[in-house]
Formats: C-alpha cells, structure tokens, sequence
C-alpha cells in the first residue's frame, strides 16, 4: 500500500499534482494593471498572454487587459526581438498607453531573449515608457511574478530625487483591490501621506459607467513611481511579497523599509497600525479603536464555535501565514498549512507562529501541492479549510465546510472588492469562518432530526 503520510509527501520533489499555485507572469501582469495607463505586455505566444488574462478576469471578473508579442516557429528560432520592437510600435499607435510593461514568458526565457538591450535600442516615443522584467515560470509562482514586475518598475524609474517628499511608500503585498483601499483607507486614518505601489484599486474594481475605459481612472501613477525613490520610508506588507522590492528600491534610492506581515487578523494589523504611527507621529484614531474593539466583540461572542476547531489551510505565502495568525488568534488549530510558492522562509516564519501559540501536530510545507493535502486529509480529517476555490473539489470529497479566500477564487461573485486586511477584513473572515462552521451544525443537527428512533 502507498504510504501518504505526510514525511512521505513532502520527499516527493519531481512532481506537483494540481499545484497550490500559478506561474509568474499572472502576478507580473497583475502588478503591471496597478500602474495608471499601463498596458502590461506578454513577451511569448499568444497562448500565454490568453491564459494569463483569463486567469485575472475570473479572479477580478473583470477585463484584465494585455498586448503579446505573438511568437511564433520564427521567433522560437531566431529570438523575439523583431517580435517586441513591431509589438512596441503597433500597442503606441494603436492603444496609446503611456507605458508598457514587459514581463516574459517561459518560451522567451529559454530562448534567452535579452530583453534589456532590446528595449535600449527600440525607438520609444517622447513621454512614454518601457520596462520590463523577467518572469521564467519554471521557477517560483505568480508572487515572484508580481515581486519581479515591482522591481522591474522600480529598476526602471525611481529616482532618488533632490529631496524627500515626507511620504511613505506601502507595498500592499498580493491583495485584492478591497484590501489595497482598505490599506489606504487605513494609512488615512493614521494621518500618513502615502504612494500605494502597486494599486489596482479602481483598475480591476472599477464602476460600471456604460463605456468601456481601457485604462480606468485608478492605478499608481508614473510620476508616483518615480517618487518612490524620494520617499521617508518602505512598508512592505507581506514579508515574502515586500522584501524584494524594497530591497531593491533601498539600494538604488536609499530608502528604508519596514517588512510587516500581512495586516491579518488582530496582532498584524495592530503592527501596521503602531509602524504607520511611529512614522506619523499620529495617535490612532477613533474609528480603527472602535473597529477593533467590535472585533474583539464579535470573537468572544462566538469563540466557543471555533476553539479547538481544525483548520487546513493554503495559498500565497503572505495569505496562508496571515490566516494562521488569526486562526490561532480566534483558539481554532491549523492542522495543514501550505503553500505552492517556494521559499523555506515560510516554513521558519510558520513555526514560529505555532511555537508562539504552543500548538503542535500541524504539517506546514512551502513548494507544496493540493494532491499531497487531499492525502494528508484522508489520514486525519479537519474541521474546515480555508484557501481558493481549487480546493473545492478536495472540501466536497471529504464534506468538509470550506471557506474561499485567496487568490484565485474562479466560482463566487464580488470577492475582490471586499478587504480581508485590518480590523474590517478580520471581522469579515470571522463572520465567514463562524457561519460556515455554524451551517455545518445546524445541517448535521437537522439530519439527525430525521434519523429514524431506534
Ligand atoms: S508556457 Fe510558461 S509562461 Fe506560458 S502559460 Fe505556461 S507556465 Fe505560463
């Protein structure tokens, strides 16, 4: 017989089977779609860039826009570089941004297009930009995808500047445009001058108007790109997502950062709040007390649905270890815990956690797979999951209640324009993660009504 324990899981090293993760320009694209006036650009075939843009608008439900250098037999022989320079031209005149943002696919990259030298010796027209970043999807996921395209802009534009301009950056990390309003909405409260970079706020949640606006009104804006350079200091949000980028940004510009987890749950997000007032000197308002104190509330209303409830959960690196913390926070133990994106430091950042809570017996694993979850559940079942829809099929097998969160949820409506982040976004998980559980009970209850009296 097989032997699916989980030390015997994790060995398995050549294979993924139905991966906890997608391939990196989805996030580079998505990145990208946080900029004003951008059109993010797929330097491979027509496949890719198609994939990728219907892996966003099902997410989003909304048109995520994209040009491709549209290779073909030629320019898997002879390089792309013909391909780009008429791509370049054709997406000017044609769709007018004022900048395109190349990431590459995996075709480009084994070809090894240097796409550097190509854009230094295209012809770009007076005022608009270019840049790009390499995405090889053979390495890393969509979140290196999106740190990649930070990078690639930052590289690209910031400038250091003469003099600071009293603002900070905030890298939101890869979330929703519910949660980068959410961000913003709380930076305002904290009295804090900010450049949101990316922000697809009002880009991928824009209104309905009647007419088709191909670059929407949101997006962080060139002129803010460069900016960076020039700001006080970094919050990078997302400590797996954030520290590329400001990395990059501190070496060529100089600017501090501050890594912070993603502000989920009650303990991140008061970290969030106490970093934006030591840098604003504000006390914290009104508003996010109240807020906090109604969380506080709602989980001692309804703590004893959840204490010593299992969970599994998985997804991005940032979310799942944003999900633990505040598991553990509201007395309920992450039995599974993975994610598809490679990286060890998921795994040291997760044992700490349980250390912290003094929980043992969870499996955590970075670079995993859904398939290696579904084996570890049949061995010992959970309570509930928590993750995106590409553990549904895993929830109903085993008929366990399931709550979507993450990237990507492909089957439910209007998700992305409501925040998990902040106090807000912890009372919206609480309410999901109670009345699913409480849904279970009251459908084992009604079952056993109708069970005949022995
Ligand atoms: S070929 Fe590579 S870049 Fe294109 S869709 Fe597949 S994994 Fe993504």
């Amino acid at each position: 017989m097989l032997d699916m324990t989980p030390a015997v899981l994790s060995e398995r090293a050549a294979l993924r089977i139905n991966p906890c993760k997608t391939c990196q320009p989805v996030g580079a694209m998505y990145a990208a779609l946080g900029v004003h006036n951008c059109m993010p650009h797929s330097h491979g075939s027509q496949g890719c860039a198609s994939y990728h843009r219907t892996f966003l608008s099902r997410h989003f439900k909304e048109p995520a826009i994209s040009s491709t250098s549209s290779f073909t037999e030629g320019a898997s022989v002879f390089g792309g570089g013909s391909n780009i320079r008429t791509s370049v031209k054709n997406v000017f005149d044609i769709y007018n941004p004022d900048i395109i943002a190349i990431h590459t696919t995996c075709l480009s990259e084994t070809i090894g297009d240097d796409l550097n030298a190509y854009i230094q010796e295209m012809e770009i027209p007076e005022g608009k930009y270019v840049v790009h970043t390499n995405t090889p999807s053979y390495v890393g996921s969509h979140i290196n995808g999106f740190f990649n395209m930070m990078c690639g802009f930052i590289k690209y534009l910031s400038e250091r500047g003469s003099a600071k301009n009293g603002k900070a950056a905030i890298f939101p990390g890869f979330v929703n445009p519910g949660d980068m309003r959410e961000l913003k909405r709380i930076a305002k409260l904290m009295n804090t001058p900010h450049i949101m970079f990316p922000d697809t706020s009002g880009v991928l949640d824009s209104p309905m108007t009647g007419s088709y606006e191909m670059y929407p009104a949101g997006g962080t804006t060139i002129d803010e790109v460069k900016a960076l350079g020039a700001c006080e200091k970094v919050f990078a949000l997302g400590e797996l997502t954030g520290e590329e980028p400001a990395n990059v940004l501190d070496r060529k510009c100089g600017v501090k950062y501050e890594l912070l987890p993603l502000p989920i749950g009650i303990e991140n997000t008061d970290k969030f709040l106490m970093a934006l007032s030591r840098f604003s000197k504000a006390e914290v308002s009104y508003e996010l007390e109240e807020e906090r104190g109604q969380l506080l509330d709602v989980i001692l209303d309804a703590h004893f649905y959840l204490y010593g409830k299992t969970a599994a959960i998985y997804g991005d690196p940032d979310v799942a270890l944003g999900l633990m913390s505040f598991a553990l926070e509201i007395g309920m133990i992450p039995k599974y815990v993975i994610t598809g994106t490679p990286g060890e430091a998921f795994e040291r950042k997760a044992a700490a956690l349980l250390a912290k809570y003094s929980v043992e017996g969870c499996t955590v694993k970075q670079s995993a797979d859904l398939f290696a979850l579904h084996q570890w559940i049949k061995q010992e079942k959970v309570d509930i999951m928590l993750g995106t829809s590409y553990g549904k099929q895993i929830a109903r097998a085993e008929d366990i209640p399931f709550v979507r969160v993450g990237f990507p949820i492909l089957d439910r409506y209007a998700h992305s324009y409501f925040p998990i982040v902040g106090y807000r976004g912890a009372m919206r998980l609480f309410e999901s993660i109670t009345n699913t559980l409480m849904d279970r009970q009251d459908r084992d209850a009604a079952d056993e009504d109708v069970e005949p009296v022995m």
